[in-house]
Parts: structure tokens; sequence; C-alpha cells
């Protein structure tokens, strides 16, 4: 048996300088600290690395009791309490990974109020069970507060949604006169409202943090050789650096991760189907080694505190602007420069449309995921500052241009892509019309450039009225010319299940002349970028 670890003690002040060892709050957490010490509720929206979890662990030790923390990932929820105990908090959690042992063991000492904080999964906390154990500790030591840590997971509007999260709805009712905050990195305004609603914290306070992240430079690239051009912007500004890369499927995660390795650079992969020892290792690497970068699905990074990830590379289009910001969130905690690069392609237009077509689900949820992408594929067409309407789809209107992202840098071109668009609008009329016919975008791009195919000479496609009249742009022009007009919805992929493209009700008024269509150029050098004018 260790000795007991006697109680930490102090006003919140007092324990920030004696227990964290630093010097002051930073932003909001002075004013989160006070109003959740003194008993209030709170909603606190802050970015990655802005000091959330000061906001309760601070209460928790100010306040008597012992504080529960929802927090919906194992490995951070270990890594916290190591962190805890290190600074001489006793903390423990509760989750399925605990044997009955260790679990009677945490019981034991949360009902001899030995436990300052407590951290559990969500799906522990839905257990009868627990909450009558709780309800002891309720009674004995007293519950300090009750925060929940990543608190847009119980929104079905946001991006990470879990079930799990729905349950914590009643927990005011169960334990009245406790403080609650839900702590959130990621909340457009509809998250916002729904997380508040859904935890029943309409009472609380608010406090929103700007979510600017000055020294992350965000870049939007089109997509023409995804694994040349990243290992080019690998090579040529991050060599030897700490990063993530993002991918949708795992054999695309593996291919990039092996292919990164066979170019020297040392690159682990990471998703959910891999064996759960090698996913840990590959994780304790990217956190302990200097130097890897990880080849991920989503399903990596949610609460991984590494501070000097330097840069965040997405190889396919994010569903969400939320996911977005969330995934390159995770560059620079420590503050210093750093990069969110993102390379997206027709492609990856096509087969999101597709996705959400096939997706099970019903209208409304199929319309929202139509509306994330819609707000992802906008911003990587904007031609104005990409930060200012980053933090504009979080609430934050009227961001001045930031001088730190690509179109800042270097303004796009725009250029008139009214005839092309007419062109390739009235090719996919005239094979609807005169051949009751649909395809995808190669077979468009190879009519208008008069390309000779087996497939065009199969279907006689040299005799519709518009072979060849767009032989004046490149293939990979018309790709962008594409890409744009189903990212402006001038055109749609028909919900056939194989992305063919079809007109959309904005079609019409560009074909009869009644609507203009600005296109911005595409750089021919996508690739790198000098950093210069960064933060
Ligand atoms: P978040 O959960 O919001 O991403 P963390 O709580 O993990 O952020 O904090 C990010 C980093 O900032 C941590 O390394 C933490 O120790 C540090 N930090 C938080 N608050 C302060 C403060 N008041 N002064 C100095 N460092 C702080
Ligand atoms: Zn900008």
């Amino acid at each position: 048996q260790e000795p007991a670890t006697p109680r930490i003690t102090g006003t919140p002040l007092e324990i920030l300088h004696s227990v964290f060892g630093y010097e002051s709050f930073r932003g909001e957490q002075a004013g989160i600290v006070e109003h959740v010490t003194s008993g209030g509720n709170a909603v606190v929206l802050m970015p990655t690395g802005g000091g959330k979890s000061l906001c309760y662990q601070i209460p928790a030790l100010a306040r008597p009791g012992t504080g529960i923390v929802v927090s919906p990932l194992i490995a951070l929820m270990h890594d916290q309490v190591e962190a805890l105990r290190a600074v001489g908090a006793r903390a423990e959690f509760l989750n399925s990974t605990q044997g009955a042992d260790e679990r009677s063991r945490v019981e034991a000492a949360l009902m001899a109020g030995q436990v300052d904080l407590l951290y559990v999964a969500p799906e522990r906390l839905a257990l009868e069970s627990t909450r009558r154990m709780l309800d002891g500790v309720a009674k004995r030591g007293g519950i300090s507060v009750i925060a929940i840590d990543e608190a847009h997971c119980v929104a079905q509007w946001g991006h990470d949604f879990r079930p799990d999260y729905l349950t914590l709805g009643d927990l005011g009712e169960r334990w009245p006169g406790v403080p609650r905050l839900a702590l959130t990195a990621t909340a457009t305004e509809a998250t916002h409202k729904e997380l508040t609603t859904r935890l029943r914290l309409e009472d609380a306070t608010h406090f929103v943090s700007s979510f600017d992240r000055p020294n992350i430079q965000y870049r939007i690239v089109p997509k023409n050789d995804s694994r040349a051009q990243l290992l080019s912007f690998i090579k040529s500004e991050h060599a030897g650096d700490a990063g993530i890369v993002y991918a949708l499927s795992r054999a695309s995660v593996e291919q990039t991760a092996e292919y990164l390795a066979k170019q020297g650079i040392s690159a682990l992969p990471y998703h959910a189907g891999l064996d759960s020892r090698v996913r840990a290792a590959n994780q304790r690497r990217f956190l302990r080694e200097d130097g890897i970068v990880m080849v991920a699905t989503i399903a990596f990074g949610m609460g991984i505190d590494k501070p000097d990830v330097r840069f965040v590379a997405h190889i396919d289009l994010p569903k969400s602007v939320e996911g977005y910001y969330q995934e390159t969130g995770r560059a620079g905690r420590d503050g210093l420069p750093s990069d969110a690069w993102l390379a997206y392609g027709l492609n990856d237009v096509v087969q999101q449309r597709r996705m959400i077509d096939g997706s099970e689900g019903d209208l409304a949820h199929k319309r929202r995921l139509t509306a994330n992408l819609d707000a992802m594929l906008a911003l990587c067409e904007t031609v104005t500052c990409r930060r200012s309407q980053l933090l504009a789809y979080f609430g934050q209107v009227g961001a001045e241009a930031c001088g730190n992202c690509d179109t800042c840098l270097e303004k796009p071109d725009t250029w008139d892509g009214t005839v092309p668009a007419q062109k390739l609008l009235s090719t996919v009329v005239r094979l609807q019309r005169e051949r009751n016919q649909r395809f995808g975008g190669g077979q468009l791009i190879d009519i208008l450039r008069g390309k000779e195919t087996p497939r065009t000479k199969q279907h006689r496609h040299e005799e519709l009225s518009t072979w060849g009249i767009g032989s004046d742009l490149s293939e990979q022009q018309w790709r962008g010319v594409l890409r744009q007009l189903l990212a402006q919805k001038l055109l749609n992929v028909a919900d056939d299940g194989y992305g063919t493209l079809v007109l959309s009700e904005l079609s019409t008024a560009v074909l009869s002349g009644g609507r203009k269509v600005e296109l911005r150029k595409d750089a021919e050098r996508a690739a790198s970028r000098s950093r210069s004018g960064g933060s």
C-alpha cells in the first residue's frame, strides 16, 4: 500500500502556482475557473491548445469533494491521470480497460474520499451501477464539479457524434447543485446550440474564446498526384519534422505510409483496422520520438497532446469545416509556426457526393452532410482569406485578411469561365436529350477535347455537336472547371451510384446566359510555396 497523498488545498490562483507551476491564467481561464469554483455552470468553447483542462481541474481541486470528468478517449484519460498524479493530485479513472480488482480499488478510494478527480468514459457514466456508486460519493465527500470534455460529441449536427453522450443530459437532475461545465474545441453555432440544450446547460454562462490559431498557415491546393505533392511538401518544408497526414480510407493510409517510408521519411500508419498493439506502439513512437509522420484516418488525434506537430496534411477532402478545423488544430499547439496543407480534386467532390447519396439515414441527415460538404468546398474554392472564412464559419464574422494563408500570400487569379461552363453543360444536355446517356467527368472531358478513345468510339461521341469544342483548354484545366462547377452546385452528381454528372437547378441560368461563372485559376506549381510573410 502506498501512503495516502494529502489533499491539495488553496485558492484557484494558489493552486495554479503551487500545483501546476504556472505564472498566471491564460485568456478566459480566470473567468471560467472563478465562475465554476463559485458554483456556476459553464459552456466553454476554446481552441485546441487553449488550456481547457485547467478550467475544470482547478475548480475540482479548489472545491471540496471529487470532480468528475467525462472524457471519450481512454488513451487521453490515462495520460491526464498520469499528469495529475505527477503534480500531486489524486486522480483516478474508470473505463472498460480495467479489471475487477482495479475497479474495486478505485471505488474504495472514492468512498474513502481520497479522489480529487475521477475520469470516466461516457458509457460508464451511462450505467446505473456507476451512478449509484457516485450517489455514495455525493453523500460522503461530495461531488465538486462535473466536466464534460469534447462536448461537441453530443451534437448530431457535429462531425463526431457519439450516442453515449446523449445520456449525459440528466446529470444536473441526478446531482443538483453540482456545477457542470461542457468544453469543446470545435463548435459552429449549430453545434454550440445543440450541445447547450442536450446537456441542459440553458442557464450556463458561455465562454467563447477566439478560434484563431495565428501560428497555423492554411493552404489548400488542387490535387494532381497527391502522394508526389505530399512528398514534395514534406521534403521541401518539413524535413525531419513531426506531422500528421490524414487520408480517408485505411488502404490509402497504408499505401501512403509505405510510400513515404520508401522515400526515407519516418512514416507510420494508424487506423482502426490495425491490430491494437500495433496502433498503440505507433502512437507511442509518434509521441515520444522526434520527427515521426503519422499517416492516419481521422480515428487518430483527438486528445493527443503533442505540442510540436509542425504540419497537418490532408490528402483527401475532409467532410466538414468542423472536422478540418479540429484536425488542422493538432498542428502547432506550442504556438510555433506550423502548416495546414490540403490537396483536393475533382474526384474528392464526386466521391463525397456519392457517399452522401449512398449513406444510411433520413433526408434530414443527408441534408446535413451536404451542407457540411458545401461549406468545406466553399472554403477550398474561396478567393478571399481562408482564415477569415474559417472564423466566420465559427461565428467570428468580419476578421481581416490574415496575411498567413495561401490566398492572402498570393491572391488567386480568377477568370470568366462562363463559356467553358456553357460548353460543358450543353454536352451534358445533348447526351441526355439525344442519347439518353449520362457520363462521369472523364468522358465529358474527352468529348470536349475531341479525344478519341475506345469508349468515345463505342458511343459514337464524335458525332455530337459539342465534340472537340473545348480543345482550347487542357485536361487539367477542364478538371478544374468541373470541380468548381460541382463546388458551386452548377452541376450535380446523380444519385445513381456511378458518379455520373447531371444538370442542377442552377445550370439553366448558366446555359441561357443569365448567369456568369467566375472560376479561380488553379496554380500550376501547386505543391509548395515559400513561407514568406508568416506570423
Ligand atoms: P486544450 O485541452 O484546450 O487543448 P490543454 O489543457 O491541453 O489544452 O493545454 C494546452 C497546453 O497549455 C498544455 O501544455 C498546458 O499545460 C498549457 N497551459 C494551459 N494553461 C496554461 C497557463 N495558464 N499557463 C501556461 N501554460 C498553460
Ligand atoms: Zn488569410
